[in-house]
């Protein structure tokens, strides 16, 4: 079996790029290993040639070995790469995420958790959507206790492992009256009854499986005779323990990791899972790598500068042989405007000198600050694409709020409107909305003008009928307001009033505060155009442009997203006190919030081949104010000899504040709100603010669009005229009033109803 093809020097030819570390991970075959190393040093390399090495010398056949990535870009080039070592021939290895090989394990052995192999996963959506109906069905307010809440709260428990049974009580206590775990229970007995499992689930239920069932923790510990895992340092202890049950104590298991790396601590991710492999795995063999491929040495230095401020970390030195390269350049700038202007110059410049789009990154800290750089590029022409989520006005929060505005200068855009009428919940249901449109159509008017009408009658339940003419009564005085405040106060007072801030922030999870500071962008970003309607005619410009499908791309993804990918180039913008490090991380978490910012910061760093450029800005706007933001205190941290200090025009002629600021001594930050340039600063925002033209819309339009949209009037009938309704039955014209009849109903009573309601009878 153990036939091993040769190079020219006696090793199989995909060994000999390899240095002597790196070969040895990737030949220790017998016992546990643990690749523990810094960023770029050839870490997911040695997995990849490990498993070439492992079916090359008969170690294994492909379907025997498993291996974890962290992301599906990661499985996709492994999967390619062991494919070009095999051929297609012998099967393939398990090869994915986490979540992937859980579903492939569940599939096969559904019935032995409660579910058919055709079980269904519930994306976000539905989830929120069951939880919702649990927590009304047992009559609990989801104001009060929001079904994302919920999510988040359940969430945390399967990333633990925890099934309802084995919540400590003092967790279950902190939800609606100590019902955590109950309604956990009622939750999970919901999925089991739908079929469908959830993204937790599918870690949960297969470690449940293996758990619980001997034979078949045996069979898959017999089948996956090796087991390999990327980002090590990234798993949960759900994962953990997973991993535990299928890698025998003497087997064939070898990890990857770096503990500088560990950035998913807010996920559940536990970085002690790596610094305890030695225990857990005895007789393990741990190797160190410390030679970079990736970077050049002045990032490579000012990366390691900057971690080496971490306390709580294990320590390790990194060299590279290759030559020194560029100093990271950190570049001060205006304001993120100018932010976005300076990057796109850059990347036009670093493209004419030959470089890929495909080989360009932007890697932010907070997915608010793509807007910029997406409204620059497409000004620009630059084709660009964004990871691991939607382009920013495509985001769901960000469609409410233009709904809202586009209702407020157009009340007759129905797709808004229909958009947001219950959205946050009002208690409005589809019931309502059927008759909005039904009567709409009737009449050819639009659903707002439908509403207006059906209000004043009847036709709807009382507490609808309440609900949509607060609802109408906000608009109107929304519309009011607009002639006195700017559009960007105006969209700040919508969101607001309209309770869609509130129903963000009553959700406290992680994704609700990104969706917060999303909305804050939009806000701040309107500042920018002179009126209402032309920010929502560039939108819905912007909305329509469709880059071109094929050709390089530079990427824009936050530093979360970045992990275990590499780009000749990349841009580093926002470092600044508050965005990052983030001011919530550091509330929430304290010292070990800064370290794992900090960390994010060295991923970020390490991307880099031969380029890392740091930015950051004097001033952000946040809801049409200028707030002077401070460089983010890891630019203090980078080591001045290899690094490159830099302003702009913009960000100098302000008393600007010149290098000696980066001796990180606070007193010369403070020094600058008094500069003459920071008082420049709020007049021409304040002057900005004042030479926006304010929306006009107004009463005077809506009457035009009214005359235009009425189609066919509402069917007038004549007094005593016998008429039936399809909910009221038949009836008796009392009066007319327009559209509007009074009818005495056989058996309903007296009624108002709209006459387009009614048919003639007889
Ligand atoms: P990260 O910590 O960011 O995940 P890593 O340790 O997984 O990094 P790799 O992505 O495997 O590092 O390797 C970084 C770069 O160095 C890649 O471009 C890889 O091809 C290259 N590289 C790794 N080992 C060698 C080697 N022995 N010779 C030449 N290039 C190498
Ligand atoms: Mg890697």
């Amino acid at each position: 079996r153990a036939h091993r093809p040769s190079g020219p020097h006696g090793a199989p030819p995909y060994l000999a790029g390899l240095n002597d570390e790196q070969r040895l991970a990737v030949e220790a075959l017998d016992g546990p290993v643990l690749v523990l190393a810094g960023a770029g040093v050839g870490k997911t390399r040695v997995l990849t040639t490990r498993i070439a090495h492992l079916i090359a010398t008969g170690r294994a056949r492909p379907h025997e070995i498993l291996a974890v990535t962290f992301t599906n870009k990661a499985a996709r080039e492994m999967r390619e790469r062991v494919a070009m070592f095999t051929g297609s021939t012998q099967g393939m290895p398990w090869l994915g995420t986490f979540h992937s090989i859980g579903v492939k394990m569940l599939r096969m052995h559904s019935e032995l958790v409660g579910l058919r192999p055709n079980f269904t996963i519930l994306d976000t959506d539905d989830q929120l959507r069951l939880m919702k109906q649990i927590l009304q069905a047992e009559n609990l307010d989801d104001k009060r206790w929001p079904a994302r809440a919920l999510a988040s709260l359940i969430d945390s428990w399967k990333n633990r492992g925890l099934d309802p049974r084995h919540v400590p009580a003092n967790e279950s206590a902190g939800f609606a009256g100590g019902r955590g775990a109950a309604l956990y229970e009622m939750y999970q007995t919901r999925l089991k009854a739908l079929n469908a499992v959830d993204f937790g689930d599918l870690l949960l239920e297969s470690l449940r499986l293996l758990r619980e069932h001997g034979d078949i923790l045996a069979s898959f510990q017999r089948r996956f005779r090796c087991i390999l895992v990327d980002e090590y340092q990234d798993t949960n202890v759900v994962q953990y323990l997973w991993l535990r049950l299928l890698a025998r104590a003497d087997g064939n298991l070898c990890c990857v990791g770096d503990d500088d790396q560990s950035i998913y601590g807010w996920r559940g991710a536990d970085v002690d899972n790596i610094l305890r492999f030695e225990r857990d795995f005895p007789g393990a063999k741990v190797i160190r790598l410390e030679r970079n491929y990736r970077s050049g040495g002045h990032i490579l230095a000012v990366a390691s500068g900057l971690i080496a401020h971490n306390q709580g970390r294990l320590g390790k030195t990194l060299f590279t042989d290759a030559p020194m390269g560029a100093r990271p350049t950190v570049t001060g700038v205006w304001d993120s405007q100018e932010e976005a202007r300076v990057v796109g110059d850059a990347i036009e410049q670093a493209q004419r000198a030959g470089v890929s789009l495909d080989d360009i990154a932007i890697l932010v800290r907070a997915s608010f600050q793509m807007r910029e750089f997406e409204e620059r590029f497409i000004a620009l022409g630059l084709p660009y694409r964004v990871i691991g989520g939607p382009r920013f006005y495509e985001r769901a929060e960000i469609r409410d709020a233009l709904a809202y505005l586009r209702s407020v200068a157009e009340p007759d855009d129905d797709l808004a409107f229909e958009r947001i009428y219950n959205q946050p919940k009002r208690g409005l249901g589809e019931a309502t909305l059927a008759t909005l449109h039904e009567y709409g159509r009737r009449t050819g008017v639009s659903l707002t003008r439908a509403t207006r009408m059906l209000i004043e009658t009847e036709e709807l339940k009382a507490r609808p009928r309440q609900i949509l003419r607060d609802l109408l009564a906000g608009f109107d005085r929304w519309r009011k307001r607009a002639e006195q405040i700017t559009h960007d106060e105006l969209a700040q007072l919508v969101l607001e009033e309209s309770g869609y801030i509130d129903m963000w922030k009553a959700e406290r999870t992680p994704d609700a505060a990104g969706r917060l500071d999303n909305l804050k962008e939009l806000v701040r970003s309107m500042g920018e155009f002179p009126d209402l309607g032309s920010f929502l005619e560039h939108v819905s410009l912007v909305m329509d442009v469709e880059g071109p499908s094929e050709g390089p791309r530079v990427s824009i993804m936050t530093l979360h997203g970045a992990k275990g990918l590499e780009f000749d180039v990349v841009f580093l913008p926002g470092w600044e006190e508050g965005l990052f490090p983030n001011q919530r991380s550091l509330d929430d978490n304290g010292r070990a919030g800064l370290e794992e910012e900090r960390r994010l910061a060295y991923v970020g760093l390490t991307r880099a081949r031969n380029e890392a450029k740091i930015y950051h800005a004097a001033n952000r706007r946040v809801r049409g104010l200028w707030q002077t933001s401070l460089p983010s205190r890891f630019i203090g941290e980078l080591p001045p000899d290899h690094t490159e200090f830099e302003e702009t025009e913009g960000a100098s002629a302000f008393g600007g504040y010149g290098v000696s600021r980066f001796d990180g001594a606070p007193a010369g930050f403070a020094s600058r709100y008094d500069t003459p340039g920071w008082r420049r600063a709020e007049e021409r925002s304040r002057h900005t603010a004042e030479q926006g033209a304010r929306f006009g819309g107004g009463p005077g339009r809506v009457l035009e669009g009214q005359a235009q949209r009425r189609a066919s009037p509402d069917a007038a009938f004549e007094a005593g005229a016998r008429v039936f309704h399809l909910k009221f039955g038949p009836g008796s014209v009392v009066s007319a009033d327009g559209p509007k009849l009074t009818v005495d109903f056989d058996r309903a009573g007296r009624k108002l109803v709209m006459g387009s309601f009614v048919t003639a009878e007889g």
